[in-house]
């Protein structure tokens, strides 16, 4: 489908956008359009305040997508637009595409948000960004969230972050103020442990695949059966760090940013 047919290098391309004249026209309060052109689930992760959402599930269907789009939106299109990505790499294609659709005023942001963490104080950005490896998501400091991991089955993101039980938030509107920061405190040392646990199990994992042994499975008792760990998206249970590393790996080899 369409997106392959397009070369950037013999299409009309868009200028670039520096991040930091983009940090510029946040900042300015400069009427233009903020165009996400990653998947839905990586925009559920974090994007900028007041992008465009078109709900993309993949790439592939970019042309279809934002040509309807711009149909049930022109008004959103007849001011500057400013297409990005993760790394800008999908802008390449997307951003040609929409002056092919008749989009007069396009830029693309030049290195993608990846850039614009590195180069501006990422002010404008909410939350975090989607990265296609086993970090799965990135802080506008560029650091790796540990909160967040991809399941296994469907490569949705998920939260390891539970939501707090019903009888702690009973417990909480009895109690005290200070109760309710030791509950805290011990529900984040517990997530901590959780998280240890996953990496030892990485860790583990990978010292058997270097040496050429398939693991077995990891017994029961270690894997994270835990309500709290259910995808909420398939109803997996995030268990198997090995399938989390040869996800991540595979996701890698297909995706671009
Ligand atoms: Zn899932």
């Amino acid at each position: 489908m369409g997106v392959d047919r397009i070369n950037p290098a013999q299409n009309a391309s868009a200028p670039y956008l520096a991040p930091k004249e983009l940090r510029e026209w946040l900042a300015s309060g400069k009427e233009f359009t903020l165009l996400d052109t990653r998947n839905d689930y990586e925009i559920r992760l974090g994007t900028f305040k007041n992008a465009v959402d078109m709900q993309l599930d993949t790439f592939r269907n970019f042309p279809q997508i934002a040509s309807k789009y711009i149909q049930a939106h022109p008004e959103l299109f007849q001011r500057p637009v400013v297409s990005f990505c993760t790394g800008g790499i999908r802008c390449e294609k997307a951003a040609p595409l929409l002056l092919e659709m008749g989009v007069k005023d396009v830029y693309q942001l030049e290195g993608g948000i990846l850039q614009y963490f590195m180069d501006t104080d990422g002010e404008g950005y909410e939350n975090d960004c989607y990265v296609f490896d086993r970090r799965v998501s990135l802080n506008r400091h560029l650091k790796p969230s540990t909160s967040v991991r991809m399941c296994f089955q469907c490569r949705q993101p998920v939260h390891l972050t539970p939501t707090p039980p019903q009888q702690q938030v009973e417990a909480e509107t009895k109690d005290a103020t200070e109760n309710q920061q030791q509950q805290f405190e011990g529900q984040h040392e517990k997530e901590q442990q959780q998280q240890i646990e996953v990496e030892k199990n990485e860790v583990k994992e990978r010292k058997l695949q270097a040496e050429g042994r398939r693991s077995r499975q990891v017994p029961p008792n270690k894997m994270e059966i835990d309500s709290s760990l259910q995808c909420p998206f398939c109803s997996a249970f995030k268990v198997s760090a090995s399938s989390f590393a040869s996800l991540s790996s595979s996701v890698r080899k297909q995706s671009s940013l």
